[in-house]
């Protein structure tokens, strides 16, 4: 297995890179609480040799959302380490039982085999619950919980020291242009994010998905254009009157995003809604049933 070494943020400030990052941040004891898990058991095992390279044994493990590359690593730390994982209360559940995201992105149904997956599903983790956001200690350190829900329906972004690991209330800029449609379920709490994002007091910025900075600005105003392009494209295909399914498509091709397995449909097509549900509390876009068929129209 090649290595990956972990890099500095501040002092006793660290992160894993890869598709998704993990923090690790040097307990008092010398010990490593992770702040995410990465994506499944291989993952896990490159961020234990990471801390274990440095002397850092993991002693905890704090989850910022149930999408399976934050907690998919859970298992095997939690089996091999004998730690504990942590995780908002809402989120919680779903890291628990796995089988609900699939479930909620297929209308509620037993999602059929093609969506039980490992991008949708992780390795089932018992975690402990987090209530509320705000201060916490975990492992004698004390961390900031930050409520930066949107782009998931309860997201916790973490402050320590002067390092914020922002988690996916923002991305980095690359993964914007590659990805112009990002996935989220409120796009009006996922817009206030990104403002108390901008206003915390912290020198670094580690998104969950893009490498590190410190123009606080720079990325917030990025990601609050692509929510703006994704809500215009939205709003423009919404030719009167048009189905989920229509929409979905035209949004599709005004990005060019070629949807090749029903994993990725159900993800785009839960962003497209996130963005007409806004549409519609800001008396844009109204649905309403047509011949048996729920269609969305224009306001004029
Ligand atoms: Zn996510």
């Amino acid at each position: 297995m090649s290595q990956i070494d972990l890099i500095e943020l501040a002092p006793k400030i660290f992160y894993l890179p890869g598709a998704v990052n993990v923090g690790v941040l040097e307990t008092p004891d010398g010990g490593a609480l992770l702040i995410d898990s990465g994506s499944d058991k291989d993952h896990a095992k490159k961020i234990l040799k990471a801390c274990r390279a440095k002397n850092l044994e993991p002693r905890a493990i704090v989850n910022t959302h149930s999408h399976a590359d934050h907690y998919g690593g859970n298992a095997f730390l939690q089996e091999t380490c004998a730690i504990p994982a942590y995780a908002p209360i809402f989120e919680e559940a779903i890291i628990k039982y796995p089988i609900l995201e699939p479930m909620y992105l297929y209308n509620g149904v037993r999602p059929p085999k093609t969506l039980q997956n490992k991008w949708l599903m992780g390795t089932p983790s018992g975690t402990k619950i987090l209530n509320e956001p705000g201060f916490k200690t975990i492992c004698d350190l004390e961390l900031e919980l930050i409520d930066v829900g949107g782009h998931a329906a309860q997201m916790f972004a973490v402050k320590y020291g002067n390092v914020l690991f922002a988690t996916d209330a923002v991305f980095g800029l690359p993964t914007l242009e590659k990805h112009p449609l990002q996935f989220a379920v409120d796009i009006a709490r996922q817009r206030e994010s990104i403002e108390v994002i901008r206003e915390v007091e912290a020198q670094m910025l580690l998104p969950g998905h893009g490498e590190p900075t410190t123009d606080f600005s720079e990325i917030c105003n990025a990601n609050l254009s692509a929510i703006e392009r994704a809500n215009r494209a939205v709003f423009a295909a919404c030719q009167n009157p048009s189905t989920l399914a229509q929409i979905l498509a035209r949004v599709c091709s005004t990005f060019q995003i070629s949807m090749i397995s029903v994993s990725s449909y159900v993800l785009n097509q839960t962003a497209v809604l996130a963005h007409l549900v806004e549409l519609e509390e800001r008396d844009l876009v109204r649905q309403e049933i047509l011949e048996n068929v729920l269609v969305w129209k224009i306001l004029s």
